[in-house]
């Protein structure tokens, strides 16, 4: 899940970067509006986190521009003024949640899932592939019924495998997804974090779920 951050004030964009990237999702930061247009009309996000006031170019405008360039990444709206007037302006120009300044992190996280589900619009709470369960609100994974440990890197890429399921997926893709933007294309890490996954999940199991498609990616197949 990759999630851009446009936010002017650093403090407050640094704490949200680290924190998003220590839950494992890929975090790129855009420090005025129109970075931040710029970023999100380029890139597919699964969820923009847009703070109201900005410099280039307000939230407002940025929302109302990206929705117009038919940009539907969940966005959720920041503001250090909790008034009526702003939420309505932030909903209107169509944004799909709100924050009021300042906001706990563990509120972030669960506005960011509840986005998250809505853009799937299926409301699922977790995964499956045979045998293989991703509980997606307790962040659990298990293999016929037994615990896998998954550093928050490799959770992030499972889930990504597992959400297209039956669909090749190709390293663009996954960088695209799972890494932020300083990713270097040219390293082998996904390759090596496709093993690390394998060696856990499919590792000691007669029927293996991750595939290599030859010359195209990999397939997470039941
Ligand atoms: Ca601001």
């Amino acid at each position: 899940m990759r999630i851009l951050v446009v936010e002017d004030e650093k403090k407050i964009a640094d704490f949200v970067k680290r924190g998003l990237r220590e839950e494992g999702y890929a975090v790129d930061v855009a420090h005025d509006g129109k970075e931040g247009y710029l970023l999100a009309s380029a890139n597919d996000y699964d969820v923009i986190i847009l703070d109201l006031m900005l410099p280039q170019m307000d939230g407002v405008t940025v929302c109302k521009k990206l929705r117009e360039a038919k940009v539907e990444s969940p966005i959720i709206m920041l503001t250090a003024k909790d008034t009526v007037q702003d939420k309505v302006t932030g909903l209107d120009s169509g944004a799909d949640d709100y924050m009021a300044k300042p906001f706990s992190f563990e509120e972030l996280l669960a506005r960011i899932r509840a986005a998250l589900r809505k853009k799937e619009a299926r409301g699922a709470t977790r995964l499956q592939a045979a045998d293989l369960i991703m509980d997606l609100i307790n962040h659990k994974v298990t293999r016929g019924g037994r615990e896998i440990e998954l550093t928050a890197k490799e959770y992030a890429l499972l889930e990504y495998l597992m959400r297209n399921a039956g669909t090749i997926i190709t390293r663009t893709m996954i960088s695209e997804h799972v890494w932020d933007i300083d990713f270097d294309t040219f390293t082998n890490v996904i390759d090596v974090y496709i093993s690390y996954l394998r060696n856990k999940i499919d590792h000691g199991y007669k029927k293996k779920l991750i595939h290599t498609v030859r010359g195209r990616g990999y397939l997470l197949k039941a």
